[in-house]
């Protein structure tokens, strides 16, 4: 492994080393892939996003100064425009900051080679803004029971199936349909996913969705009921908390949903 000095590959080492213990409690199979990938001195998004997840700030040196991984690169996960973006966006989630500052630097390095640098303030509020956005606004999530990741941030796949025939006229195959097959797989530990489709993960996107059924609470309806306690002093039940639930399968609505929808 190439790095600068004796001491800075000491700390590197010790860190995969630590990362490595790490996946292989989340999971035995991430955990060879992971082993793999180092070998064969292999640094993509997924060695990356838990080297942010973990704090391992070495890592991503490593893979980004000696141009192992072209950060700039659109990312495998479709919420984030590159890599980097996404890299960010888990070492804010994780409290990360070592690895977020140094990331952030990065791009506004970037950007200052691109655009005229904007002024420290601006700058300072869009993190305050985008630590705020975070905090408050809702986040959609649906865990891979295999590597136990959000698949919205390491991504999923939908496969689909594509059929082709021989075609005289062109002396080639030709593509003559295709149709999704409504599998979902995590692309972090390429397991098929049951019981979800790319409709359903669309809909956890939505704010207004039931998180348990998907169905459209301002379609669907919600109820509210009233926990009542009795007062021995009046004799009589009164009200004591009232919680909201999906109509259709009686889910509570979560705070999130309970803020935005001003109940
Ligand atoms: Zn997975
Ligand atoms: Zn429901």
């Amino acid at each position: 492994m190439k790095s600068d000095n004796k001491y800075e590959s000491k700390i590197l080492e010790d860190d995969i080393d630590k990362l490595s213990k790490n996946l292989y409690l989340e999971s035995p199979d991430l955990w060879i892939d992971f082993t793999d990938k180092i070998n064969d001195n292999k640094f993509d998004e997924m060695i990356l996003f838990f080297a942010s997840k973990y704090n391992f700030l070495s890592i991503i040196k490593h893979a980004i100064t000696n141009e192992l991984i072209d950060v700039n690169l659109p990312s495998k996960n479709k919420s984030y425009p590159t890599i980097s973006q996404h890299l960010i966006s888990v070492a804010q989630q994780n409290n990360s900051a070592e690895i977020y500052n140094y990331l952030k630097s990065l791009t506004d390095n970037e950007d200052s080679l691109n655009y005229k640098k904007t002024d420290d303030k601006t700058k300072n509020d869009n993190i305050d803004n985008a630590n705020k956005d975070t905090s408050i606004s809702y986040y959609p999530k649906f865990i891979c029971k295999n590597c136990k990741t959000n698949i919205f941030d390491t991504g999923f796949s939908e496969s689909e199936k594509i059929i082709y025939t021989y075609s005289p006229e062109e002396n080639s195959v030709k593509e003559t349909s295709r149709a999704r097959m409504n599998k979902i797989s995590c692309s972090n530990c390429n397991t098929p996913l049951e019981n979800v489709t790319l409709e359903i993960l669309e809909s956890l996107c939505s704010i207004q969705n039931c998180s348990k059924c998907f169905t459209n609470l301002t379609i669907g309806g919600i109820t509210d009921k009233v926990k009542m306690i009795f007062d021995d002093k009046i004799n009589k039940f009164i009200p004591q908390s009232t919680t909201y639930h999906c109509s259709n399968c009686d889910n509570i609505i979560n705070e999130n949903q309970k803020n935005f929808f001003g109940l």
